[in-house]
């Protein structure tokens, strides 16, 4: 296997936890949870695995300035706008969504890690105005490094085959891992882990926000181009990849009561945090399939948390999460 350039600030390996409570409040089967959450870098998050190799490959190719884009309240760019300020890059952030009144949680954060940020109201404009802000940073003679939209590039890939690879080593005996998917790096990263290291149980995503069909293309084509950095050349195919999408038709970042019923029996049964956004979306469909009896009583389910606590505090959310 070859080596891939990579940077190690991330805490590792992030714990797993037994939620014996959360369990015994379903009724079984069995749930862990994987903390990354807790892999350091302004919060944590899934994005810190991505952005070891994403900065690494920045500054292997001379850049000075990271850009990249997402949401207003998007975890990714919290975490890129960190790992900038900590590796001493400048960096861009074009941001989706109407530009709120007061700042808070992420949208506070990355501009408290220095941020210069461009909002763009409407959706479809935003790759142009992503292109045109890396033309304008090379026109005024910076080298700016694109950090693709979730970190999910091959290169960004390399976060979660090895994250699998850790999880391999903690010799856990797990069934089935279950997460949020939506850009993809994550779950393509998942997909190469296990084939490359041996998991022989199902890694099964939550959508967040793409219909099924969609994320089986895209993550397959992502974990082929990704098995290509370790010299591996493994040809992944949409029957490679599982995924549900029975939980995403609200839309992106849209909460609603699974969501909250998600937030509330996590805190409640385990003292822990989940998002509104993404980790609250996965969960309510982790709670609904085991109500519906898909995973079998006897069996172990990782929940794998990825983060974006954040965003609890984000004007959008906050009101809603409490609200009876
Ligand atoms: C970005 C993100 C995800 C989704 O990961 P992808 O690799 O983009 O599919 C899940 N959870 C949180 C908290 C995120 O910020």
């Amino acid at each position: 296997m070859k080596t891939i350039p990579r940077l190690n600030f991330a805490h590792l390996p992030t714990p797993i936890e037994d939620l014996p409570r959360l369990t015994q409040a379903l009724g079984g089967p069995r749930i862990l949870v994987k903390r990354d959450d807790q892999t350091g870098l302004a919060f944590g998050g899934n994005k810190t695995r991505k952005l070891e190799f994403l900065v690494a490959e920045a500054q292997e190719q001379g850049a000075t300035m990271l850009i990249s884009a997402g949401a207003i309240q998007s975890n990714h760019c919290r975490q890129t706008v960190a790992a900038a300020a900590r590796f001493g890059f400048d960096c861009t952030l074009v941001l989706t969504g109407e530009k709120p009144k007061q700042a808070s949680a992420n949208f506070l954060l990355d501009q408290l890690f220095g941020a210069e940020i461009v909002t763009v109201e409407d959706r479809k404009d935003r790759d142009r105005i992503l292109q045109e802000t890396f033309d304008k940073a090379v026109a005024a003679g910076k080298r700016p490094y694109l950090v693709p939209y979730g970190g999910s590039s091959p290169t960004g890939t390399m976060g979660y085959t090895f994250a699998m690879e850790e999880f391999m080593n903690q010799n856990r005996k797990v069934d089935w891992i279950v997460f949020g998917t939506s850009s993809g790096g994550t779950h393509a990263g998942l997909v190469l882990g296990q084939r490359v290291f041996g998991f022989k149980g199902m890694v099964l995503g939550i959508s967040i926000d793409e219909p099924e069909a969609q994320i089986k293309a895209h993550v397959s084509e992502l974990a082929t181009q990704a098995s290509e950095k370790l010299s591996e050349q493994i040809q992944f195919t949409s029957d490679d990849v599982l995924v549900n999408e029975n939980y995403c038709q609200a839309g992106y970042g849209v909460f609603g009561e699974g969501e909250r019923e998600a937030i509330k029996l996590f805190a409640s049964t385990e003292g822990l945090l989940l998002d509104p956004v993404y980790t609250g979306r996965a969960a309510a469909g982790m709670i609904d399939l085991i109500r519906k009896g898909f995973f079998k009583k006897d069996e172990t389910i990782l929940f794998w948390h990825t983060g974006g606590q954040p965003a609890l505090f984000a004007d959008k959310y906050s009101q809603d999460i409490i609200r009876e």
